[in-house]
């Protein structure tokens, strides 16, 4: 196959390209025959037009490269992963057993998955939580002067649940504390970027509904959205069911998480009060893959798929209503191995009925303008990092090309990616 070296930009070189495709991550329509023009830290021009001289060398009258076969677009965000989880072990006794180690050595493990993340196209993960501090490591590791090849990172630390109810393995319990906001300030002194609470339990597969109450009420979780935000912080919350899902509205979480079970009219207050949905598809299809494993029968296998079903009707009903889709994966949970998990969520959102441009803006833009990352990805703008991805496969025919060669710009450092990584330790 015949490749096109993209140079990497070193030092103060600006690079001019012209792609065929050009997907800015929040438009609905591409860009054709665009401009850009970037250096290793930002994007310095997009347009329809050639950029003006005076950015570029003394005379330069053509592009660096010309790409009129290639499709440019952001780097991916996953906005659900599970840093101390490894989603690709399928060995349930493993899995429990992995849990048992020490933070240290959970850390160690999730080390490696940083880079294989950017060379898959990930750039950008929005941990969703763990009590070892796996994910806030991370998160400082990122923020640190010798950061590695590694896609940003961000960390709630531990989740907030209620002692004895759902979420021990991820959260610590609010009657830890005296009150919500001591509750909220020690995460925060833990370096918690943002806040993951558990209002909710989970679905029960052999029930095929969430049948346990929720956790938290509508008050509880005001509280601590309200102890959040006085520290600047954003609240994402799991909730499944309806009635959870409610309190986690009502509540002014700033994301829903998962949502499985979500009706017409709650979509429509997230919608206006511009709180997210994070589907997660992934998890729930991968107890149907591994039904047998999981020991799941024919009746859960069914009470599975019909789930599943619901939720691509919702995913579908969320977008042609304007309510904020994000895309994750909760990469870490059972076959969910992480970066290839979050390319299934996204095949999974378009099988859904999603057309394919949303779900590469659900992927990247509707990210980055609404969970308030600290550094400036996910949209193909001037002041946005160089990150992002170039492929001869346009995702728009379909988001299985994700999978096919791609060169993913990194600050300025190319990449080519041309085959999978296997799922062993992601
Ligand atoms: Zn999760």
């Amino acid at each position: 196959m015949e490749r096109v070296p993209i140079p990497s930009a070193t030092g103060g070189r600006k690079i001019w390209l012209c792609v065929g495709t050009l997907l800015d991550g929040v438009s609905t329509k591409p860009l054709r025959n665009a401009h850009m023009v970037y250096d290793r830290n930002q994007i310095l021009f997009v347009g329809e037009n050639p950029p003006p001289a005076d950015m570029l060398k003394a005379g330069q009258r053509e592009p660096d490269l010309n790409l009129s076969d290639y499709t440019l677009f952001p780097g991916l965000i996953e906005a659900h992963a599970h840093f101390f989880l490894e989603g690709g072990e399928l060995d349930p006794d493993k899995r429990a057993a992995c849990l048992k180690q020490t933070p240290g050595e959970l850390q160690r493990l999730a080390r490696p998955r940083l880079e294989k993340l950017v060379r898959l196209g990930v750039i950008a993960v929005r941990d969703a939580g763990d009590k070892d501090g796996v994910g806030l490591a991370l998160s400082k590791l990122c923020a640190s002067s010798d950061r590695p090849l590694m896609p940003y990172v961000d960390s709630p630390g531990a989740a907030i649940h209620h002692k004895g109810r759902y979420g021990s393995f991820m959260a610590e319990p609010m009657e830890d504390f005296s009150s919500s906001g001591q509750c909220v300030a020690a995460r925060v002194k833990a370096g918690a970027d943002r806040i993951k609470l558990i209002p909710t339990g989970i679905i029960n597969f052999k029930k095929g509904a969430v049948t346990a109450e929720p956790q938290m009420t509508t008050e509880e979780v005001r509280e601590l959205v309200v102890a959040a935000k006085t520290f600047g912080r954003q609240t994402f919350a799991h909730a499944s069911g309806d009635a959870g899902i409610e309190r986690a509205i009502d509540g002014g979480v700033d994301s829903v998480e998962h949502g499985f079970f979500v009706r017409a009219d709650q979509l429509a207050k997230m919608r206006d009060r511009q709180i997210a949905w994070v589907p997660t598809f992934a998890p729930v299809q991968e107890q149907v893959d591994h039904a047998e494993v999981m020991g799941w029968d024919g009746e859960v296998v069914s009470n599975l798929r019909k789930i599943l079903d619901q939720h691509a009707a919702s995913l579908v009903k969320a977008h042609e209503m304007g309510v904020r889709i994000i895309a994750g994966s909760d990469a870490g949970s059972y076959g969910v191995a992480h970066g290839i998990g979050f390319l299934n969520e996204l095949e999974l959102m378009e099988r859904a009925g999603l057309p394919a441009a949303a779900v590469i803006n659900a992927a990247t833009g509707a990210g980055s303008s609404r969970l308030a990352f600290k550094e400036k990805f996910g949209q193909i703008k001037p002041g946005f990092l160089s990150r992002f991805i170039l492929t001869r496969h346009s995702p728009l025919e379909g988001v299985a090309n994700l999978r096919k060669q791609r060169f993913v710009m990194f600050d300025g450092t190319a990449f080519e990616s041309d085959e999978n990584f296997d799922s062993t330790g992601l």
